[in-house]
């Protein structure tokens, strides 16, 4: 039995965030910045763009807003995202006006299935919002031959992929845009923080706006030493600027990804060998062509084979110190769906009974060989004795 408790996506923050934090502290400029500007700089390096292609922003979920709006979707658009994901991603379609359409999973994959995707199309669809479950990417290939053909937009939910490829291509370019997570459990974290990666520069630019007030460009150096600057109002925008405090533990989580991600894909590896042998269903092997991210190492607990529930799993796992997370009960589960929009989970078979079934273990990077042991341990009495 462990003596601490094991928290579900614990963030790796070491000394060089811990100094840069204190660096924007001391300098006095917290807000928004020169930390933000040069967060946005090395996120377009490591994905192979200019800077003018990127915005940083405060959460995902704005991310996604914004890239909604710049994309013109609104009332009387429909948006097809996937059934088994975070609500940001349906809330951030509904807060744009738009009518949200959920299709099905892939069981193997747990991303959207292209097939029910193109079943759910109608001439009232603009848009496809696939979400890279997990960190593995979606079929794009067949999701953009979908969207040329129907003539629609893709923004990418990449809240789980940063680091993900798509046969060579990073995630986040393959469609119109790209929408980052720098929450607290996520591969890189800035505590809050989003980012936008989009085709169009001009997009960048309306986002910039937008995510500060719809003040006209360059609005936050209106207190720089260069002089007052008037701004104007050019629209109706939002209060979703990233602070350089925030920028501050982002640049460092950045410049540490890849070794992040060796220590996960070794996490990974050990789950897949130390779990083979338990009745419960792994993650699919990632793809061949493709680089899975690597953000969630989710299994499924099936109670007929399993011999428990997931629910007790998650209590059991608890009582031994570890917490674990459920990504996702699927989106027609919820109230709010169910009432506004006549959602039942048996409209989508897979994401209702993957979302019952699913459980996922910790793989943050700050795990130690000996936690990730007591985990498997665990759920090898756990089966052992049901
Ligand atoms: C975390 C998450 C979001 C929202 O990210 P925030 O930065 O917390 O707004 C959106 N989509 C998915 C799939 C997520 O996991």
């Amino acid at each position: 039995m462990r003596n601490t408790f094991l928290t579900f996506g614990a963030p790796d923050l070491q000394a060089t965030e811990i100094a840069e934090v204190v660096a924007a502290l001391e300098a006095g400029w917290i807000g928004t910045g020169p930390r933000v500007h040069q967060f946005e700089h090395d996120f377009a390096t490591y994905k192979h763009l200019p800077s003018s292609r990127v915005a940083a922003v405060n959460s995902c979920t704005a991310a996604l807003h914004l890239s909604l709006i710049a994309a013109e979707l609104g009332p009387g658009d429909e948006v097809i995202t996937s059934a088994l994901t975070f609500c940001a991603t349906v809330n951030a379609i509904i807060h744009c006006g738009a009518q949200p359409v959920l299709a099905d999973v892939d069981p193997v994959t747990l991303n959207l299935d292209p097939d029910d995707v193109a079943r759910r199309i109608t001439p009232r669809t603009r848009a496809l919002l696939p979400v890279h479950f997990a960190g593995r990417p979606c079929d794009m290939d067949r999701l953009r031959d979908l969207a040329q053909a129907h003539n629609l937009i893709v923004i990418e939910d990449c809240a789980h992929a940063v680091e993900g490829e798509y046969h060579g291509q990073p995630l986040g370019t393959l469609g119109d845009f790209g929408c980052f997570s720098f929450y607290v459990t996520k591969n890189v974290t800035c505590g809050e923080g989003g980012m936008i990666i989009a085709r169009n520069e001009e997009h960048i630019q309306r986002i910039k706006r937008l995510a500060l007030h719809g003040l006209s460009q360059d609005a936050w150096q209106r207190f720089s030493d260069r002089g007052y600057k008037h701004y104007q109002v050019t629209e109706c925008g939002y209060k979703y600027n990233m602070m350089d405090l925030q920028a501050a533990i982002g640049i460092h989580q950045l410049a540490r990804i890849e070794d992040s991600w060796l220590r996960r894909q070794r996490l990974w590896d050990r789950y897949q060998k130390a779990l083979s042998s338990l009745p419960l269903t792994r993650p699919a092997e990632p793809d061949p062509e493709t680089r899975h991210a690597l953000h969630l190492y989710t299994v499924l607990v099936d109670a007929e084979r399993t011999g428990l529930t997931r629910d007790t799993v998650l209590e059991k796992l608890h009582d031994r110190n570890i917490g674990a997370g459920v990504h996702y009960l699927s989106l027609p589960e919820h109230p709010y769906y169910q009432e506004r929009y006549g959602w039942e989970p048996d409209d989508w078979p897979q994401a209702k009974r993957i979302g019952r079934q699913t459980l996922s273990l910790p793989l943050s990077p700050k795990l130690h060989d000996s936690d990730q042991d007591d985990i498997i341990g665990a759920l090898q009495e756990f089966c052992a004795s049901a």
